[in-house]
């Protein structure tokens, strides 16, 4: 599932190949997404050009001249992508957006758990996310995020995947940024330090800054906004690698249930009640 590196390595490349660009024609697809798509909609986006192109969370929002935005979710198997029109178009393929000048935006998604609406205006947006979201994990304010962790009875697992204190991380970055801070994911948020929350926050910060450089990480479908795959799965140090060594202390990597997601850890570097 795509998670904050991977969205916004999308906008990143999406950003030279659509900004400029005025849309010509929509084609759609026959099946539905988690969202409906309104083919009224088609006549407002007609003729609009795109003016910029940024991320909020896990969703993308396409500025259009009219005031009017494009907000897309990738939801499990989104794959938002620009190129030449004319190519072949992939199965699954629900969306292309063809500008006036022989290039296209497509929105391919496998397992359509994404969406893709016309939103009227930016006022519109926060009511259109349905979630309240919290800030962005890139420089989180320390004392607020303190505060959220520690009046919290939940677990570590659950805080971090909670869009409502942070906005973006999903169960990869949980993982990887719990061992980073040496923090069990069962850990409750209440029983952290002030200076283990730091620990924490700076992780979080510092993982998510690596994957965003290495281009996300390619798990299944994901790929950037011009085609390519991410790099960062070659660098998780608990994600996925169940039974594995730690790189740091050679253990066993173990996987348990937390949160109703499953979550890696190594039970020698990341002890549940961790010393003051
Ligand atoms: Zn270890």
């Amino acid at each position: 599932m795509p998670e904050l590196p991977e969205v916004e390595t999308v906008v990143r490349d999406l950003r030279p190949l659509i900004v400029g660009r005025t849309i010509a024609a929509i084609r759609t697809g026959s099946k539905q997404l988690r969202k409906p798509w309104s083919k009224h909609w088609e006549t407002e986006l007609i003729g609009s050009t795109v003016v910029g192109i940024r991320r909020r969370g896990k969703w993308i929002l396409v500025d259009l001249d009219t005031g009017a935005i494009l907000l897309v979710h990738l939801g499990m198997t989104g794959q938002f992508t620009a190129g030449p029109a004319g190519l072949p178009p992939p199965d699954h393929l629900h969306f292309a957006f063809a500008f006036a000048d022989e290039h296209e935006l497509r929105y391919r998604d496998v397992r359509r758990f994404g969406s893709v609406q016309w939103i009227a205006s930016d006022a519109l947006v926060q009511h259109a996310f349905g979630e309240s979201l919290g800030p962005e994990p890139v420089d989180i304010p320390a004392e607020p995020f303190a505060t959220a962790v520690r009046r919290s009875r939940r677990n570590l697992k659950a805080i971090l995947l909670d869009q409502s204190i942070l906005a973006g991380v999903g169960n990869i970055y949980a993982d990887e940024s719990l061992f980073r801070s040496r923090l069990h994911p069962q850990t409750l948020g209440s029983n952290l330090t002030r200076s283990k929350c730091d620990t924490l926050r700076l992780a979080i910060e510092a993982v998510i800054a690596q994957a965003i450089e290495y281009r996300g990480s390619t798990i299944r479908d994901y790929i950037g906004g011009s085609g390519l795959r991410g790099g960062f799965q070659d660098e998780f140090k608990v994600y996925g690698r169940t039974g594995e060594p730690c790189a740091a202390c050679g253990t066993a990597i173990e996987m348990i249930r937390v949160a109703g997601r499953s979550s890696h850890f190594c039970p020698e570097c990341q002890k549940k009640n961790p010393r003051r």
